[in-house]
C-alpha cells in the first residue's frame, strides 16, 4: 500500500463508552466479518473478555476500505484495552497509531478514563477525533457533551460526529473521517528497517508472535532481522497482517502495522518496545522504548492438593508467556506447604488470572488476600520490598515502614460530591485539588494509600455515587505510615497465610473483625476452635468456633445408607477447597476474610 493512503488508528473510550461495539460495526461495514462470524464483540476473542465484557488484549485488523474519494486505503484498526489495570497496553497500541477516534456516550460525558486516555493519546502526538455514540438512547443529550469535549479536553466538537455503534447510525461517517481527518504515517521505505514492537505473544504452534509497526524501511519474508536492544538476529518464517484472521504476505513496508514469526522461544526474545530492524543494514537509533511495568500486588496461590504443585507451576510458566505484567515465584507457607507468590498489575488482573488458571488448566487453588509491596527500612540501613505480609522483619529490626501511594482521580455530578469527600476520608485520603469540569460535573482529587482503594474502594464509589463517579488511578510513590503487622493464631499456633499489616490506628478494629469474620467461615469441627488476633505478643481479639454437639454428629451417621453417602460427597466436594492447618479445616473464604475485615 501507498504510505499517503494508510490509517493506523486505535479507538479510545472510558469503559462501556462503546468501543468494542464501534469496532465490531466498522469491521462488519468493511466487510471484514461474514455474517456466519458475526457475534457480538468480534474483537475480544478471549472467552473471559466476552463473559466480562471487557477487552484485555489489544487486537489489530487491516481493513481495505475504498474511501468517497473514489481511492484504496488501509485502515489498521488497534483495539486497545478498557480498563485502568491494562492501561499500559493502551499506552503500547497509541505508540504505533497517528490517530484515535475518542469515543465518548453521549447520554454520560467526559469521564476519569475518557481525560486519562486522552492525555496518553497527546503524549504519543495522536491526532483525534470525537465521536458521540450511543445517540438511540432517549437520554442522549450531545450538544452538553460536545461542550464537555471542547471545555475540559479543548478538542474542537463543532460539528461532532453523532453516531449509535448499537444500531450502525452514522458509522459509515466515522470510517470516513479516519480517511479524511487523520493523518497518514510518515516514513521512508527504502531507509534503513526500523519497526516497534508494539505487542508479542507465545503461540504453542508458532512460538513467538510479534506484532510490530513499521516506521522506515522493508522487511520481507526470509530476512535476517536483528533485535537492536540483544542485537540477536533471527530469520522471519512468517509475515502476515490480521484481517483478522492471520493472513501470510511476501512484504510489508513503512507505515504498515503486521506480525511476525522467527523461531523465537522467548517472549524476551522480543521485547515490547524494542526496535526491529535488519542485520544487513541495522538502524542507528532505535525506539525510546516503554515504561516496564511492575506488579502492584501480590497474592499466593497454592495448589488444594500437593500432588498438583507441578502442574499448577506448567500452568503459570505459559500464562506468564503471554503477560508479562504477571510474574510469579516460589514461596512456602508454613499453614499452606508449597505454592506460589504471584505478582499483578492491580486485582482486576489478579482476578483474571485466577479465573484463567481454574478454567484453563484446571487448577484448584487456595488463593490468599492480596496484598500490596510494602517497603521495609532496616535499622542497618538496607530497605527490603515485602510482597507478603507474613515476611515481615521482626519490629526490633525496623526502622521504618513505607506504603505505596496512589493519585486518585474521580469524576462525579456534584451531587455526590459529599460522599466521596467522606469514602475518601475514611481510606486515609489527603485531598489535592477539586475542581468544577461544567457547572454540574466535578473533579476530585486525592493521594490515597494504594492498600486502601486497592480491594472495595470502586465498589463502595459506584454504590455511594449511584454508579455515577468514576476514576482513574496511579501509583505515584512511597510514603513511610505507622503500619503493624497483625498475625491470626489458630489453637494458637500462628497461621501465616492470615498476616496482614494494616494501618496501627485501624488495627484493633480492624483485628477484631477479621476474627469474628474467621469464626464464621471456619466450620465447626469435633473439637473447639479458639481464633486469636495478635500484634506481636498481644492478644487483641479472641473468637471460638464451638465444636459439634454429639448428638447431631451421631444423627448426621445414624441415617439411612444413601443419605449418609450424599453427605460423605457433600463433605468431599467441600474439602476440595480446604486446607488442614494442625488439626483444622480452613475453607478458602476464610483467606479472603482479611480483605472484608478492612
Ligand atoms: P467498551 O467498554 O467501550 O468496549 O464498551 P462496549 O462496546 O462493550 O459497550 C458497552 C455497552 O454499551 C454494551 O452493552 C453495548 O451493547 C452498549 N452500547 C454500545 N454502543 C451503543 C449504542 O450506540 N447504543 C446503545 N443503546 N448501546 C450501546
Ligand atoms: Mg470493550
Amino acid at each position: 500500500a501507498k504510505i499517503e493512503n494508510i490509517r493506523n488508528f486505535s479507538i479510545i473510550a472510558h469503559i462501556d463508552h462503546g468501543k468494542s461495539t464501534l469496532a465490531d460495526r466498522i469491521l462488519e461495514i468493511t466487510g471484514m466479518v461474514s455474517d456466519r462470524e458475526k457475534k457480538d464483540q468480534y474483537l475480544d476473542k478471549m472467552e473471559l473478555e466476552q463473559e466480562r465484557g471487557i477487552t484485555i488484549k489489544a487486537q489489530t485488523v487491516r481493513i481495505p476500505y475504498k474511501a468517497a474519494d473514489g481511492k484504496e486505503y488501509i485502515l489498521n484498526l488497534i483495539d486497545t484495552p478498557g480498563h485502568v489495570d491494562f492501561s499500559y497496553e493502551v499506552s503500547r497500541s497509541l505508540a504505533a497509531s497517528e490517530g484515535a477516534l475518542l469515543v465518548v456516550d453521549s447520554t454520560q460525558g467526559v469521564e476519569a478514563q475518557t481525560l486519562a486516555n486522552v492525555f496518553l493519546a497527546l503524549d504519543h502526538d495522536l491526532e483525534i477525533v470525537p465521536v458521540l455514540n450511543k445517540v438511540d438512547l432517549p437520554s442522549t443529550d450531545c450538544e452538553r457533551v460536545a461542550q464537555e469535549i471542547e471545555e475540559v479536553i479543548g478538542l474542537d466538537c463543532s460539528d461532532p460526529l453523532m453516531i449509535s455503534a448499537k444500531t450502525g447510525l452514522n458509522v459509515e461517517a466515522v470510517i470516513e473521517s479516519i480517511v479524511t481527518d487523520l493523518p497518514p504515517p510518515e516514513g521512508d521505505p527504502d531507509a534503513p528497517l526500523k519497526a516497534l514492537i508494539f505487542d508479542s505473544w507465545y503461540d504453542s504452534y508458532q512460538g513467538v508472535v510479534v506484532l510490530f509497526r513499521i516506521l522506515d524501511g522493508t522487511i520481507k519474508k526470509g530476512d535476517k532481522i536483528q533485535i537492536f536492544s540483544s542485537k540477536r538476529e533471527f530469520d522471519v518464517t512468517t509475515l502476515g497482517v490480521y484481517t483478522p484472521e492471520p493472513q501470510k504476505t511476501a512484504m510489508l513496508a513503512a507505515g504498515e502495522v503486521g506480525f511476525l514469526c522467527a523461531s523465537m522461544k522467548e517472549l524476551n526474545d522480543a521485547p515490547v518496545g524494542d526496535t526491529i530492524t535488519l542485520a544487513v543494514d541495522p538502524v542507528k537509533d532505535p525506539f525510546p522504548g516503554f515504561k516496564e511495568v511492575k506488579p502492584m500486588v501480590f497474592c499466593g496461590l497454592y495448589p488444594v492438593e500437593p500432588a498438583e504443585y507441578e502442574p499448577l507451576k506448567g500452568a503459570l510458566e505459559k500464562l506468564q508467556l503471554n503477560d508479562t505484567a504477571f510474574s510469579y515465584e516460589p514461596e512456602t507457607s508454613t499453614a499452606l506447604g508449597f505454592g506460589f507468590r504471584c505478582g499483578f498489575l492491580g486485582l482486576l488482573h489478579m482476578e483474571i488470572i485466577q479465573e484463567r488458571l481454574e478454567r484453563e488448566f484446571q487448577a484448584k487453588l487456595i488463593a490468599t488476600a492480596p496484598s500490596v509491596v510494602y517497603q521495609a527500612k532496616l535499622n542497618n540501613g538496607e530497605v527490603l520490598e515485602i510482597d507478603n505480609p507474613s515476611k515481615m522483619p521482626e519490629a526490633g529490626d525496623l526502622e521504618a515502614l513505607a506504603e505505596p501511594y496512589c493519585r486518585l482521580e474521580i469524576h462525579v455530578p456534584n451531587d455526590y460530591v459529599g460522599a466521596v469527600l467522606k469514602l475518601c476520608e475514611e481510606k486515609r485520603g489527603i485531598q489535592q485539588d477539586m475542581r468544577y469540569l461544567t457547572s454540574s460535573r466535578v473533579i476530585i482529587t486525592y493521594e490515597v494509600p494504594f492498600a486502601e482503594i486497592m480491594y472495595d474502594f470502586f465498589d463502595k464509589l459506584k454504590s455511594q455515587t449511584k454508579g455515577y463517579a468514576s476514576l482513574d488511578y496511579e501509583v505515584i510513590d512511597y510514603r513511610e505510615s505507622n503500619l503493624v503487622k497483625l498475625d491470626i493464631l489458630i489453637n494458637t499456633d500462628p497461621v501465616d497465610a492470615f498476616s496482614a499489616i494494616v494501618h496501627k490506628e485501624s488495627a484493633y478494629p480492624f483485628g477484631r473483625s477479621l476474627a469474628l469474620k474467621l469464626k464464621r467461615a471456619i466450620p465447626r469441627q469435633m473439637f473447639e476452635i479458639v481464633i486469636q488476633a495478635a500484634i506481636g505478643r498481644k492478644i487483641i481479639a479472641k473468637e471460638r468456633v464451638a465444636p459439634f454437639r454429639k448428638n447431631v454428629t451421631a444423627k448426621c451417621y445414624g441415617g439411612d445408607i444413601s443419605r449418609k453417602r450424599k453427605l460423605l460427597e457433600k463433605q468431599k466436594e467441600g474439602k476440595k477447597r480446604m486446607k488442614k492447618m494442625g488439626n483444622v479445616e480452613i475453607p478458602q473464604e476464610a483467606f479472603m476474610a482479611v480483605l472484608k475485615a478492612g
